[in-house]
């Protein structure tokens, strides 16, 4: 908002122009500059010679059976990237991107065979959110975002905050800081500046492993930010204001799945304020991991939970067209 002010003011305009066209843009989500009916004339004009209010481009949208909706969008230069959103029995969860692929190269994740192409603007990460708002059903709206889809949120960390407080503006989308999680894979200087600089949005993290061995073997980043290290962060991560971390951990057949492994995963969590989010793999023709056995998730939820842990078995939302967690990647990577 800080920045839009400056301009109306620079423009010759009152400071509260920007406080209605954050209106316009972010709370009626407008997308035409003479729609912006309290805007003088002049100033919609004015509007219109220096900004460009066209959105990326939705090029493919896939249904899933059970509601789950992904889209592809393409950018200004060519790129294409994927969004997603859930739907809930009662609300709706938007999945977006921060970056064109991923340089973090997680070894189970179709976006890291992209490579990174660059990074999203603040206003393409903005963008995708409301291109999946249009979709919904009229009078509905979108509860949660998390920022879980293509790339590495704390490898672009500018935007990612900024976007950030673009959706928290009161004026604007007014989300609940409560209902935003943002998900690293564990860039340890990323966790502690987010610490410093906001007190909103809940922090995930991408563990997978539950040794340092284990997690470099999937999360290449762990070679340069280790286990412990990160573990540390996460505990001296400030949770006045928010809820527990998130440590997302995927299991996979004869790799993540042991008792073994969970017994070492309630140790480290152990002093920890956070949950579990068991997210089941699924399998991808191009990436040799397998599915875990209904038997060994159930084993493994039900050691966690008997030794006090909160846990929360993500189902496999928007399967059938790619949707799922670790899925997401555009057809350009796919063909290549
Ligand atoms: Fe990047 Fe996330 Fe995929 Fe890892 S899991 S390669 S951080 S998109």
């Amino acid at each position: 908002m800080g920045e839009l002010s400056d301009w109306a003011v620079s423009a010759g305009e009152k400071k509260f122009r920007a406080q209605q066209l954050y209106q316009w843009l972010y709370l009626h989500k407008a997308d035409s500059w003479e729609s912006m009916s309290n805007l003088s004339k002049k100033f919609r004009e004015l509007l219109a010679k220096s900004f460009r209010l066209e959105r990326i481009k939705i090029v493919n949208q896939q249904s899933a059976s059970d509601g789950t909706i992904k889209i592809l969008q393409q950018l200004e230069d060519g790129q294409e990237i994927e969004s997603v959103l859930l739907v809930h029995d009662d609300h709706y969860t938007v999945c977006i991107s921060t970056q064109v692929g991923c340089a973090m190269g997680c070894k189970f994740c179709l976006t890291a065979g992209m490579g990174l192409k660059r990074n999203l603007t603040a206003g393409e990460i903005v963008e995708q959110v409301l291109n999946l708002w249009s979709l919904l059903p009229p009078g509905e709206s979108i509860r949660n975002i998390v920022y879980m889809g293509m790339g590495e949120p704390f490898h672009n960390y500018d935007n990612t905050l900024k976007s950030l407080n673009i959706f928290l503006n009161d004026h604007g989308f007014n989300f609940s800081s409560r209902r935003i999680t943002v998900s690293t894979s564990g860039i340890i200087p990323g966790i502690e500046r987010f610490a410093r600089e906001t007190d909103k949005a809940n922090l995930a993290i991408s563990l997978n492993g539950v040794t340092q061995e284990a997690r470099k073997k999937l999360m290449p980043i762990s070679k340069r930010y280790t286990l412990e290290d990160l573990m540390a962060a996460c505990r001296n991560f400030p949770q006045e204001t928010r809820k527990r971390i998130t440590f997302e951990y995927i299991l996979m057949k004869g790799l993540t799945d042991s008792l073994q492994s969970a017994r070492q995963l309630v140790k480290l969590l152990h002093g920890t304020k956070s949950k579990i989010n068991l997210i089941v793999y699924n399998e991808n023709p191009d990436l040799a991991f397998k599915s875990p056995d209904q038997e060994a998730v159930k084993r493994f939820q039900q050691y966690l939970l008997d030794h006090g842990l909160v846990v929360t078995l993500r189902s496999s939302k928007g399967q059938g067209i790619s949707a799922a967690c670790g899925q997401l990647a555009t057809s350009k990577k796919k063909k290549s």
